[in-house]
């Protein structure tokens, strides 16, 4: 870290950026282009090429040509790839999360622990020997018919991503997608393109094979390259509800295995039990982390019976008291949030909550950072008196705001949360064991929260959403992404 000049970006202006196909850096020919803006300050940082649908399939050939050596390269020496990765990852750290906060916005310590994650999925695909192994059984189909099942690679996957975490999503799935055998284009979200470009750059020192790991620029016309070219085995997608559904239904039409992670709207229950003092600072991070922009962030916070007061009182004075402003300042708890289109849609929705009679008890729409009067600042906002039946109660802003909705009791704080389209996480805060159990048994979402509010599975653990938040069988991230990216292959013999 005493590299880095500490609130000075690593660079200011990263030029055209170009794609990374079969082991060489390549400028899509297209006319079409992009700003990459740092929302810190709104000031341009680069150019993206939008790559067109003809330069995208020819990636994918490219990852094609790649496979079949890749696929017959044995699993310890595919393992030993990823040490190599991890330890390129441990070294450049820091420059990546910098990278990361530059084009994302988000504070540097939010940054670096995305990176972590990047890295823990890699040493997680490292033991690809024996998370990929089969099974057997003699005499398993008869006498002297034994029978095997073994777990083989299937050519091209592919995975878009989304801007909020621009490094770590990747990483859900390439890892096990590569160490499995497979090869792989990556479409990164084209509002934040450098943390990826800059991780293959350093990624180079690895010697993967040529082919066998790609990345292409670009936005629709590239993801429905992707979607439509025969060669594509599976896609894995993490985004916005819409957008998902869409990418699971053609994946459904042309045949292809889908994870399709979509969008969230989380709800935090506090019981009248819960040790409030010891949780704000963690609702705080749910809440108001990443500026919002985590599909597991906290949204609505659902105070149960008599808590509601107390809940309050501390929850809007620790929101105050964050420090808003550019996530290169080690003293910044919240950051930008990623563009003008995002801002105002977050000012929209605080407009239309007040129109709907919820209370403003902490406004985050006027906040002006110093120095940084461009950038895309919206500070902490509350929300009180929210109904259920409210707009902004119901769908996802995406942004730093918190909104407390009052219930009588644990049953109907279930029955709220489990009314929402949404089912990416849920949280309860209590001290009774009998009242988590019971949260947990009966909420419809598929990564629950005891007394914490950002309920992210590690690297080992499958993450996933439910109900509207995905789409799909398997999950990203250890095993299953394991089995998404492998088939059973069933051998019976006889000698
Ligand atoms: P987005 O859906 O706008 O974009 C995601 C990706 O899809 C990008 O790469 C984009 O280029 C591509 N895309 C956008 N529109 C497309 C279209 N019409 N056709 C084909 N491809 C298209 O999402 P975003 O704004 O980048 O990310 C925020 C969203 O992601 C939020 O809804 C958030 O909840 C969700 N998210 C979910 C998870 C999860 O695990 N469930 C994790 C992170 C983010």
């Amino acid at each position: 870290m005493s590299d880095f000049n500490l609130l000075k970006p690593l660079k200011e202006d990263y030029g055209t950026i170009r794609n990374f196909i079969d082991g060489d850096w390549v400028e899509p020919k297209t006319d079409r282009y992009l700003d990459i803006v740092n929302p810190a300050d709104s000031k341009a940082i680069g150019k993206l090429p939008l790559t067109t649908k003809a330069e995208t399939d020819k990636a994918i050939q490219k990852a094609h040509d790649a496979y079949w050596d890749w696929r017959t390269t044995p699993p310890i020496v595919r393992a030993r790839y990823m040490f190599k990765i991890k330890a390129i990852l441990d070294k450049y750290h820091e420059e990546i999360a910098r990278i990361t906060t530059q084009e994302h916005g988000k504070a540097i310590d939010e940054a670096r622990g995305e990176t972590l994650r990047s890295i823990e999925n890699v040493e997680t695909a490292a033991g690809i020997t024996s998370l990929m192994m089969g099974y057997n059984l003699e005499d398993g189909a008869a006498k002297n018919i034994d029978e095997t099942v073994v777990r083989q690679p299937l050519g091209v996957f592919a995975c878009v991503s989304p801007f909020n975490f621009p490094g770590m999503v990747p990483f859900w799935f390439w890892p096990y997608a590569v160490a499995t055998g497979n090869t792989f284009v990556i479409k990164v979200s084209e509002q934040t393109p450098l943390t990826l470009t800059r991780t293959f750059e350093i990624l180079q020192d690895a010697d993967l094979p040529d082919g066998v790991l790609n990345l292409v620029h670009g936005d629709k016309e590239a993801v429905d390259a992707i979607l439509d070219n025969p060669l594509v085995k599976g896609v894995t997608f993490v985004g916005s509800t819409p957008v998902g559904k869409y990418i699971y239904a053609r994946c459904g039409a042309t045949g292809k295995r889908c994870i399709a992670q979509a969008g969230a709207k989380n709800f935090l229950t506090v019981m009248p039990d819960a040790e409030i003092d010891r949780s704000t600072g963690n609702m705080m991070a749910s809440f108001f982390g990443c500026t919002g922009q985590r599909c597991l962030a906290g949204a609505n916070l659902v105070a149960v019976g008599d808590v509601y007061e107390e809940l309050k009182e501390k929850f809007v004075k620790a929101a105050a008291a964050l420090k808003v402003g550019p996530g290169l300042d080690e003293s910044v708890n919240m950051g930008p949030i990623i563009s003008r289109k995002s801002l105002e849609r977050v000012h929209n929705y605080i407009d239309m909550a007040v129109k709907q009679g919820a209370t403003v008890l902490l406004d985050g729409r006027d906040v002006v950072v110093p120095g940084y009067e461009g950038g895309f600042y919206v500070g902490p906002t509350v929300l009180d008196n929210v109904t259920p039946d409210m707009t902004h109660a119901q769908e996802e802003i995406f942004g730093p705001v918190a909104s407390i909705i009052r219930v009588k009791d644990l049953e109907e704080a279930i029955k709220l949360t489990n009314a929402s389209p949404f089912g990416n996480s849920a949280s309860i805060y209590t001290t009774s064991g009998r009242n988590a159990r019971t949260y947990w048994y009966k909420i419809q979402a598929g990564n629950i929260g005891v007394n914490l509010g950002i309920a992210a599975a590690m690297a080992y653990f499958p993450f996933a959403g439910q109900k509207d938040s995905f789409f799909g069988t398997m999950h990203g991230q250890g095993k299953d992404a394991v089995q998404f990216f492998t088939d059973s292959k069933v051998v019976i013999t006889r000698w």
